[in-house]
Protein backbone atom coordinates (compact mmCIF):
# COMPACT_ATOMS: atom_id res chain seq x y z
CA UNK A 1 0.00 0.00 0.00
CA UNK A 2 2.52 2.17 0.65
CA UNK A 3 4.36 2.54 -2.14
CA UNK A 4 1.26 3.93 -3.83
CA UNK A 5 0.42 6.31 -1.23
CA UNK A 6 3.57 8.65 -1.25
CA UNK A 7 5.99 10.19 -3.46
CA UNK A 8 9.36 10.25 -3.83
CA UNK A 9 10.95 13.40 -4.85
CA UNK A 10 14.89 13.30 -4.95
CA UNK A 11 16.67 16.59 -4.06
CA UNK A 12 19.99 16.15 -3.45
CA UNK A 13 21.91 12.75 -3.37
CA UNK A 14 21.09 11.30 -0.18
CA UNK A 15 18.15 13.10 -0.13
CA UNK A 16 14.44 12.23 -0.13
CA UNK A 17 11.67 14.69 -0.21
CA UNK A 18 8.47 11.87 0.72
CA UNK A 19 5.11 13.47 -0.85
CA UNK A 20 1.58 12.63 1.43
CA UNK A 21 -0.71 13.38 -0.67
CA UNK A 22 -2.92 14.88 1.80
CA UNK A 23 -0.50 17.72 1.28
CA UNK A 24 2.80 17.83 3.22
CA UNK A 25 6.01 16.44 2.66
CA UNK A 26 8.70 14.77 5.02
CA UNK A 27 12.24 14.83 4.56
CA UNK A 28 14.64 11.80 4.67
CA UNK A 29 18.69 12.71 4.74
CA UNK A 30 20.96 9.32 4.16
CA UNK A 31 23.94 9.11 6.39
CA UNK A 32 26.58 6.29 5.84
CA UNK A 33 25.51 5.15 9.80
CA UNK A 34 22.08 6.27 10.45
CA UNK A 35 19.40 8.20 8.58
CA UNK A 36 17.22 10.85 9.71
CA UNK A 37 13.38 11.68 9.02
CA UNK A 38 12.09 15.07 9.18
CA UNK A 39 8.71 15.01 10.74
CA UNK A 40 5.87 11.99 10.14
CA UNK A 41 3.67 13.67 8.24
CA UNK A 42 -0.30 12.83 8.75
CA UNK A 43 0.37 9.31 9.59
CA UNK A 44 -2.46 7.99 7.38
CA UNK A 45 -0.20 6.39 5.01
CA UNK A 46 2.54 3.71 6.70
CA UNK A 47 5.30 6.39 6.10
CA UNK A 48 7.57 3.97 8.31
CA UNK A 49 7.15 0.82 5.45
CA UNK A 50 8.24 4.03 2.79
CA UNK A 51 11.09 5.18 4.80
CA UNK A 52 12.31 0.89 4.91
CA UNK A 53 11.94 0.68 1.47
CA UNK A 54 14.80 4.34 0.86
CA UNK A 55 17.15 2.62 3.48
CA UNK A 56 17.80 -0.13 6.32
CA UNK A 57 20.01 2.06 8.20
CA UNK A 58 19.11 2.82 12.32
CA UNK A 59 16.35 5.95 12.02
CA UNK A 60 16.43 8.97 14.01
CA UNK A 61 12.92 10.80 13.91
CA UNK A 62 12.57 14.30 14.30
CA UNK A 63 9.55 16.92 14.15
CA UNK A 64 9.62 20.25 12.93
CA UNK A 65 7.13 21.53 15.02
CA UNK A 66 3.71 20.49 16.75
CA UNK A 67 1.75 20.55 13.68
CA UNK A 68 -1.22 17.77 13.12
CA UNK A 69 0.29 17.62 9.70
CA UNK A 70 3.99 16.82 10.83
CA UNK A 71 3.41 14.59 13.67
CA UNK A 72 0.42 12.29 12.93
CA UNK A 73 2.62 9.57 12.16
CA UNK A 74 4.93 9.83 15.56
CA UNK A 75 3.26 6.51 16.77
CA UNK A 76 4.96 4.49 13.44
CA UNK A 77 8.33 5.02 15.47
CA UNK A 78 9.94 4.39 18.43
CA UNK A 79 10.93 7.96 19.53
CA UNK A 80 10.85 11.28 18.03
CA UNK A 81 13.04 14.45 18.84
CA UNK A 82 10.95 17.99 19.23
CA UNK A 83 11.22 21.29 21.11
CA UNK A 84 10.22 21.39 24.15
CA UNK A 85 7.92 24.69 23.17
CA UNK A 86 5.99 22.58 21.07
CA UNK A 87 4.76 19.60 23.24
CA UNK A 88 1.70 21.10 24.46
CA UNK A 89 0.55 21.62 20.62
CA UNK A 90 1.02 18.62 19.63
CA UNK A 91 -0.92 16.95 22.00
CA UNK A 92 -3.71 19.34 20.58
CA UNK A 93 -2.81 18.09 17.48
CA UNK A 94 -2.99 14.62 17.25
CA UNK A 95 -6.15 14.67 19.45
CA UNK A 96 -8.74 11.92 18.45
CA UNK A 97 -11.16 14.88 16.67
CA UNK A 98 -7.93 16.46 14.61
CA UNK A 99 -7.02 12.76 13.16
CA UNK A 100 -10.81 12.40 13.07
CA UNK A 101 -10.99 15.32 10.49
CA UNK A 102 -7.72 13.69 8.78
CA UNK A 103 -9.17 10.31 8.28
CA UNK A 104 -12.74 12.46 6.98
CA UNK A 105 -10.02 14.34 4.49
CA UNK A 106 -8.75 10.90 3.41
CA UNK A 107 -11.86 9.49 3.10
CA UNK A 108 -13.32 12.35 0.77
CA UNK A 109 -10.17 12.05 -1.76
CA UNK A 110 -10.32 8.38 -1.88
CA UNK A 111 -6.78 7.93 -0.65
CA UNK A 112 -7.41 5.84 2.75
CA UNK A 113 -5.38 2.77 2.35
CA UNK A 114 -7.23 -0.44 2.55
CA UNK A 115 -4.77 -1.88 5.48
CA UNK A 116 -5.77 1.35 7.55
CA UNK A 117 -6.45 0.84 11.08
CA UNK A 118 -8.49 3.28 12.46
CA UNK A 119 -8.71 2.83 15.93
CA UNK A 120 -5.00 2.66 16.31
CA UNK A 121 -4.61 5.71 14.41
CA UNK A 122 -7.29 7.83 16.62
CA UNK A 123 -5.81 6.93 19.89
CA UNK A 124 -2.46 7.19 18.86
CA UNK A 125 -1.41 10.27 20.66
CA UNK A 126 2.03 12.30 20.31
CA UNK A 127 3.92 9.11 20.07
CA UNK A 128 7.14 8.89 22.52
CA UNK A 129 8.16 12.55 22.43
CA UNK A 130 12.04 13.68 23.25
CA UNK A 131 12.43 17.30 24.48
CA UNK A 132 15.16 18.63 21.98
CA UNK A 133 17.51 21.84 22.18
CA UNK A 134 19.24 24.43 19.97
CA UNK A 135 22.88 23.46 19.21
CA UNK A 136 22.48 19.78 19.12
CA UNK A 137 24.09 17.61 16.63
CA UNK A 138 22.85 14.65 14.75
CA UNK A 139 25.96 12.41 13.67
CA UNK A 140 25.19 10.26 10.52
CA UNK A 141 27.84 9.37 9.45
CA UNK A 142 29.93 11.69 6.67
CA UNK A 143 26.67 13.91 7.39
CA UNK A 144 25.71 16.14 10.64
CA UNK A 145 22.38 17.84 10.92
CA UNK A 146 23.00 20.61 13.59
CA UNK A 147 19.52 21.92 15.39
CA UNK A 148 18.34 25.68 14.81
CA UNK A 149 15.99 27.13 16.93
CA UNK A 150 13.19 29.11 14.63
CA UNK A 151 10.53 30.30 16.54
CA UNK A 152 7.10 31.86 14.51
CA UNK A 153 4.91 29.90 12.90
CA UNK A 154 5.59 28.23 16.34
CA UNK A 155 7.55 28.48 19.32
CA UNK A 156 9.54 25.77 19.07
CA UNK A 157 9.90 25.11 15.55
CA UNK A 158 13.16 23.59 14.55
CA UNK A 159 15.69 23.79 11.88
CA UNK A 160 18.12 21.61 10.79
CA UNK A 161 21.57 22.63 8.75
CA UNK A 162 23.56 20.47 7.28
CA UNK A 163 26.92 22.30 6.97
CA UNK A 164 28.59 19.25 4.74
CA UNK A 165 25.97 20.08 1.86
CA UNK A 166 24.81 23.07 2.46
CA UNK A 167 21.35 22.70 2.70
CA UNK A 168 18.93 23.51 6.25
CA UNK A 169 15.50 21.98 6.39
CA UNK A 170 13.15 24.56 7.68
CA UNK A 171 9.36 23.23 8.05
CA UNK A 172 6.74 25.61 7.84
CA UNK A 173 9.18 28.31 9.15
CA UNK A 174 9.12 29.92 5.83
CA UNK A 175 6.64 30.01 3.53
CA UNK A 176 5.18 32.19 0.64
CA UNK A 177 2.02 31.66 2.59
CA UNK A 178 3.23 32.10 6.45
CA UNK A 179 1.17 31.49 9.39
CA UNK A 180 1.50 33.92 12.35
CA UNK A 181 -2.33 34.67 13.57
CA UNK A 182 -2.28 31.02 15.15
CA UNK A 183 -2.42 31.20 19.13
CA UNK A 184 0.77 29.27 19.55
CA UNK A 185 2.68 31.79 16.81
CA UNK A 186 4.80 34.17 18.20
CA UNK A 187 4.72 38.28 17.10
CA UNK A 188 5.83 39.73 13.94
CA UNK A 189 9.11 41.08 15.80
CA UNK A 190 10.31 37.81 16.83
CA UNK A 191 9.47 36.47 13.47
CA UNK A 192 11.62 38.51 12.05
CA UNK A 193 14.91 37.98 14.32
CA UNK A 194 13.63 34.40 13.29
CA UNK A 195 14.98 35.42 9.52
CA UNK A 196 17.75 37.42 10.09
CA UNK A 197 18.89 34.60 11.99
CA UNK A 198 18.37 31.85 9.03
CA UNK A 199 19.85 34.73 6.83
CA UNK A 200 23.07 34.94 8.83
CA UNK A 201 23.79 31.24 8.52
CA UNK A 202 25.89 29.34 5.87
CA UNK A 203 23.60 27.15 3.04
CA UNK A 204 22.61 27.29 -0.25
CA UNK A 205 19.35 25.58 -0.52
CA UNK A 206 16.22 25.54 1.82
CA UNK A 207 13.84 22.85 1.78
CA UNK A 208 10.33 23.46 3.18
CA UNK A 209 7.44 21.00 4.44
CA UNK A 210 4.94 22.52 2.02
CA UNK A 211 7.17 23.32 -1.49
CA UNK A 212 8.09 20.19 -3.52
CA UNK A 213 11.92 21.44 -5.02
CA UNK A 214 14.79 22.68 -3.40
CA UNK A 215 14.29 26.98 -2.58
CA UNK A 216 17.46 29.20 -3.14
CA UNK A 217 18.88 31.21 -0.20
CA UNK A 218 18.05 34.31 -1.47
CA UNK A 219 14.73 34.04 -1.20
CA UNK A 220 14.91 34.40 2.70
CA UNK A 221 15.65 38.17 1.72
CA UNK A 222 12.41 38.03 0.01
CA UNK A 223 10.53 36.58 3.07
CA UNK A 224 12.31 39.33 5.41
CA UNK A 225 11.34 42.51 2.78
CA UNK A 226 7.97 40.86 3.05
CA UNK A 227 7.74 40.99 6.96
CA UNK A 228 9.17 44.03 7.45
CA UNK A 229 6.67 45.57 5.43
CA UNK A 230 3.51 44.42 6.83
CA UNK A 231 0.97 47.45 6.04
CA UNK A 232 -2.49 47.02 7.99
CA UNK A 233 -3.88 49.11 4.85
CA UNK A 234 -2.79 46.98 2.64
CA UNK A 235 -3.96 43.64 4.13
CA UNK A 236 -7.48 41.93 3.41
CA UNK A 237 -9.21 39.20 5.66
CA UNK A 238 -8.15 36.15 5.64
CA UNK A 239 -11.33 34.12 5.18
CA UNK A 240 -10.26 30.35 5.00
CA UNK A 241 -13.10 28.63 6.20
CA UNK A 242 -10.98 26.18 9.22
CA UNK A 243 -9.46 29.98 10.64
CA UNK A 244 -12.59 32.24 10.29
CA UNK A 245 -13.09 32.85 13.84
CA UNK A 246 -9.43 33.89 14.82
CA UNK A 247 -9.85 36.66 12.05
CA UNK A 248 -6.84 37.24 10.78
CA UNK A 249 -5.52 39.47 7.95
CA UNK A 250 -3.19 38.72 4.87
CA UNK A 251 -1.10 40.76 3.95
CA UNK A 252 0.66 39.82 0.13
CA UNK A 253 4.16 41.51 -0.48
CA UNK A 254 4.61 43.81 -3.22
CA UNK A 255 0.57 43.23 -5.08
CA UNK A 256 2.55 39.72 -6.56
CA UNK A 257 -0.92 37.43 -7.96
CA UNK A 258 -0.27 34.26 -6.01
CA UNK A 259 0.60 32.47 -9.23
CA UNK A 260 3.82 34.05 -9.42
CA UNK A 261 7.17 32.29 -7.82
CA UNK A 262 7.99 35.21 -5.87
CA UNK A 263 4.63 35.55 -4.23
CA UNK A 264 5.25 36.36 -0.38
CA UNK A 265 2.52 36.56 2.21
CA UNK A 266 2.45 36.35 5.87
CA UNK A 267 -1.25 35.90 7.49
CA UNK A 268 -1.38 37.79 10.73
CA UNK A 269 -3.35 39.27 13.71
CA UNK A 270 -3.03 42.37 14.83
CA UNK A 271 -2.36 41.84 17.96
CA UNK A 272 1.15 40.14 16.92
CA UNK A 273 2.51 43.62 15.40
ZN1 LIG B 1 2.61 24.22 10.85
Amino acid sequence: MAENYFKNHKLLENVVHIEDPLGVFTTLIIGQNKALLFDTGFGVGNLRQQVEGLTKLPLIVVNSHGHVDHICGNYLFDEIYIHENDIEVSKLHTSRDMRMNTVKQAKSKGILPKDFDKETYLSAGTGNLLPIKEGHCFDLGGITLEVITVPGHTRGSIGLLCKEQGFLLLGDAANSFLYLFLPESTNVDEYIRTLRKINSLDFDNFIISHHAGLLPKSKINDYIECATSIDIEKSKPYDFPPFKELKALIYSHGDRDISDPDYTSIIYTVDRL
